[in-house]
C-alpha cells in the first residue's frame, strides 16, 4: 500500500491508497527540529507503506533537500528523502503544489498535454504538468509564480522581496488589502464571508484581489501558454462564487492564439489536493 503526505505548518495530512484520509496537528512541534521530524517519521512509517510521496510547501530540491520553507522554518537544510529512506522506505519528496499539479493531471485531466496549476491559501503556488509529467526545473525550483513580480517596488511578500504576486494574492495579501481600505485586521475567511453578506469594503477587497489576480494569470499564460490551467487552494475554493468572470475576463485578455486552446477549470480536490498529488508520484517509485 502506498501513500501520499503533505506536511504543512499546521497540519500534516495523509491520503492512503486506499482512499483513507489523515489529519496531524503539528502547530505547537513545527519550530521544533527535533520534535517535527520524529512526528514527520511517526507519520510516514505509520502502516508500513511501500513507498511514499512527500509534499512540502517550499524550496525543495530534486534530491529532498528543504532549502527554504517559509511556514516550515524547522526543514530548512533538511534532506528529507535522506532521512525517510534511511528508514527503509521509498520515497519522492518535492514541493506540494508542483506534486499537487501532477496530481490534478494523474485524477482529472488525462487529456492535457501542458497543465498549470495555481493554489492561493497561504501563499501562492504554482505547478506544470507537461505530457503528464511535472516540470521540476534544472534543481527542483520551477513554477515559482508566487515570487514572480507584478509590482515594482510593491508590497512586501513573504520571501523578503517587493511586489511579487504572493504579495497580493495570498491570504496575508488579501487582508492587508483590506486593512488598507478599512483599517481594520481581519481574518482571509472573515473577509470573504463579509463580502458574501455584501459588505461594501469586503467586495471592494475581492475586487482589488482579482485585479491582481488576473495579472498574474495573464502573464502566466502568455509565458506558459497552458491547455488547462486549475485554480484551486483555500482562499480562491472559498471566494469561488467571486471569480466566475475572472474565468472570462482571462480568456478575454489574453492574446487569442495561447486563448484559443486554454480551459480554465476550478480544482475539486480541496484540502487533500497536494497529498492526493504526493500520492499520485509514489506510483512512479
Ligand atoms: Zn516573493
Amino acid at each position: 500500500m502506498r501513500k501520499g503526505v503533505d506536511i504543512g505548518g499546521t497540519f500534516i495530512k495523509v491520503l492512503w491508497e486506499d482512499g483513507r484520509k489523515e489529519k496531524v496537528y503539528v502547530k505547537d512541534i513545527s519550530r521544533d527540529r527535533d520534535s517535527f521530524l520524529k512526528t514527520i517519521l511517526r507519520v510516514v512509517k505509520d502502516g508500513d507503506p511501500e513507498s511514499v510521496g512527500v509534499a512540502v510547501a517550499g524550496f525543495t530540491s530534486l534530491d529532498g533537500t528543504i532549502y527554504k520553507s517559509p511556514n516550515i522554518p524547522a526543514l530548512d537544510g533538511i534532506n528529507l528523502r535522506e532521512l525517510i529512506t534511511s528508514e527503509g522506505i521509498k520515497c519522492m519528496v518535492g514541493n506540494d503544489v508542483s506534486f499537487g499539479a501532477f496530481g490534478e493531471w494523474y485524477y482529472e485531466h488525462r487529456q492535457s498535454e501542458s497543465l498549470l496549476f495555481v493554489a492561493i491559501g497561504t501563499g501562492l503556488g504554482a505547478g506544470l504538468v507537461i505530457d503528464g509529467k511535472p516540470y521540476m526545473g534544472a534543481c527542483g525550483s520551477s513554477l515559482e509564480l508566487g515570487h514572480h513580480i507584478i509590482q515594482a517596488d510593491g508590497e512586501l511578500c513573504s520571501c523578503g522581496r517587493l511586489g511579487c504576486w504572493e504579495a497580493y494574492c495570498s491570504s496575508y495579501g488579501f487582508e492587508r488589502i483590506y486593512k488598507k481600505i478599512s483599517g481594520e485586521n481581519l481574518r482571509d475567511y472573515e473577509i470573504v464571508q463579509k463580502a458574501k453578506s455584501g459588505d461594501v469594503i469586503a467586495l471592494k477587497t475581492v475586487e482589488t484581489f482579482k485585479k491582481y489576480l488576473l495579472v498574474g494569470l495573464i502573464n502566466a499564460v502568455h509565458i506558459l501558454n497552458p491547455d488547462v490551467l486549475v485554480l484551486g487552494g483555500g482562499l480562491l475554493d472559498n471566494m469561488r462564487e467571486f471569480l466566475e468572470d475572472t474565468r472570462k475576463n482571462l480568456l478575454l485578455s489574453v492574446e487569442k492564439l495561447p486563448a484559443s486552446c486554454l480551459s480554465v477549470v476550478f480544482s475539486k480536490c480541496e484540502e487533500f489536493c497536494m497529498a492526493r498529488g504526493a500520492l499520485a508520484m509514489s506510483f512512479s517509485l
